[in-house]
């Protein structure tokens, strides 16, 4: 659905929204992309989060961010924050660009009960440190985190051992890779047109399709061949107690988490 956050940036949200909740332990798929500075600019200000990963993946286009511990950084065109949020965060996220397209994704991915309160950790690379991988057919791969043809990606140590590829694939060349056995996965295209799993389903940009029962995830690009996240985690089997930012496993920790921002100590 289209959709906006933080002070009114405009996004295209698949997970997360009323038509899919979650795909455990992905919580929520936003999509931005504008070249309207007014579709952006006002960017997410100060808000916190506790209980998860927020992971921001861009395209094109600054973001610059800093948090209530004094961590401070731009992600620029190709790079990638995943920023377990862990006990508490209080960041913004902010344009670093007053015009020019501004694109890219957030991811949520939920963190296990026993690690909901762990110290707030960060992995930050820049374009040059996410290896790349050229699949059959004329494809490329880029490895945010898991495995790829034999290449481990630049993020790493995360408790759901996600997958998280980039890929793009000329016309009718066809990608195939291997998703451990019980994992939720899923592709979401970004560009183009592509063939979805052993059904073939057609997913057209902007359109997420959830993988199921298999240890293979096969994607064929269309004529005008294709762009893709695969995405696929551990999923973990725990009750969700979800209030805007905080997502704890039960209804008295999203009062504690609230009662915690309130009184200035979320992040400890
Ligand atoms: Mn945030």
């Amino acid at each position: 659905m289209d959709t906006s956050d933080g002070a009114g940036v405009k996004l295209r949200r698949t997970l997360g929204s009323p038509q899919l909740d979650s795909l455990d332990p992905f919580l929520l798929l936003d999509e931005f992309k504008s070249d309207q500075p007014g579709d952006y600019l006002a960017g997410f200000p100060d808000h916190p989060h506790r209980g998860f990963e927020t992971v921001t993946y861009m395209l094109a286009g600054s973001m610059e961010h800093r948090d209530h511990a004094g961590h401070h950084g731009t992600l620029v065109a190709g790079s990638v924050q995943w920023m377990t949020a862990g006990r508490g965060i209080i960041h913004s996220e902010m344009p670093r660009q007053e015009n020019g397209l501004m694109w890219g994704f957030q991811l949520w991915v939920n963190l296990p009960a026993a690690l909901k309160m762990q110290p707030p950790r960060y992995q930050e690379f820049p374009p040059e440190a996410i290896p790349t991988v050229e699949s059959a057919g004329g494809g490329r791969v880029r490895v945010v985190t898991g495995e790829s043809a034999g290449v481990a990606g630049a993020v790493s140590g995360i408790a759901t051992t996600p997958l998280y590829l980039d890929v793009a694939l000329p016309a009718g060349a066809a990608f195939e890779q291997a998703v451990p056995a019980g994992h939720s996965a899923c592709v979401y295209v970004f560009e183009g047109h592509a063939l979805v799993g052993d059904a073939r389903a057609p997913v057209d940009a902007g359109h997420l399709a959830v993988l199921e029962g298999g240890d293979a995830a096969g994607v064929t690009a269309g004529d005008a061949g294709v762009r893709f996240l695969l995405l696929a985690a551990r999923p973990l089997g725990e009750p969700v107690a979800r209030y805007g930012p905080f997502v704890m496993n039960t209804k008295r920790e999203i009062q504690q988490a609230l009662a915690d921002y309130r009184n200035g100590t979320l992040g400890g």
